[in-house]
């Protein structure tokens, strides 16, 4: 089955109103490709990249978060209806800094996957393993326990909305990715799980790698056939960089 490739780049808790303004601008300087290219700006900034990319239409928004609550006394949360004032399409869910530095539980994670499908927005749903849990070859099953609490929370069936991002915690920021191969393995191996409970649904969910990607390793990676594409990081704050991942996607 042939599956659109994403590239999705993921700014954190970086920029300004001008930085931002400028990536925008070299972002759009976007030649054709196959492959849909989202940004990831910080909450303040969506209303203005919104705007900036609305009339060219090259470019997808996403959020870094939402609450896993509709709204009320939640000081400082977004809601997923919020977000979808903002012509917001994806949503990053799990992110590893989400688990680690602010407690997201596998439960709270399923949580915000099942409010995030409500309102119409698309979970990129962030799963890996620590390197503690990789050398203690458990990576499989870290993944599958992470993908496991979702499906208990929203169905097999609701994964034809869902995009995963294997993203190994030792990979994110260190500039030490893992192998195109590596990859190919852990993306195979959530197929194969996905496939046990619905192959159709496993044929179509895009898997992205994330963890240091940079154009130089990108090309080998979206070579390999469960490696649907990629979360970016620091190289995504780099127009031309990131730009170059997306050409490597086709
Ligand atoms: P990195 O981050 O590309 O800087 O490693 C990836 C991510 O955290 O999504």
């Amino acid at each position: 089955m042939i599956r659109q490739k994403i590239v999705a780049g993921n700014w954190k808790m970086n920029g300004s109103e001008a930085s931002i303004s400028d990536l925008v601008s070299g972002l759009l300087e976007i030649s054709e490709s196959s492959a849909e290219v989202v940004v990831t700006p910080p909450f303040p900034y969506l209303s203005q990249v919104a705007e900036l990319i609305a009339p060219r239409n090259e470019l997808v928004l996403a959020a870094q978060n939402l609450s896993q609550y509709e709204k009320g006394a939640y000081t400082g949360e977004v809601s997923a209806a919020m977000l979808t004032d903002f012509k917001v399409t994806y949503v990053l869910i799990g992110h590893s800094e989400r688990r680690s530095l602010y407690g997201e539980t596998d439960e709270v994670v399923a949580e915000k996957v099942k409010v995030a499908l409500s309102a119409g927005l698309k979970p990129i749903l962030c799963i890996g393993e620590t390197l503690e849990e990789r050398e203690a070859e458990q990576t499989l099953l870290v993944c599958e326990r992470q993908v496991a609490a979702v499906i208990d929370a929203v169905g097999i069936q609701a994964f034809e909305n869902i995009v995963i991002a294997y993203e190994p915690v030792w990979a994110i920021g260190t500039g030490l990715s893992a192998s195109a191969q590596q990859a190919q393995d852990v993306h195979q191996a959530i197929r194969a799980n996905l496939a046990s409970l619905s192959t159709p649904v496993s044929e179509k969910v895009q898997i992205l790698y994330g963890g240091s990607v940079k154009a130089s390793t990108s090309a080998e990676l979206f070579t390999m056939p469960d490696v649907d594409g990629a979360l970016v990081g620091g190289a995504s704050l780099d127009a031309k960089e990131f730009l170059d991942i997306v050409k490597a996607a086709g």
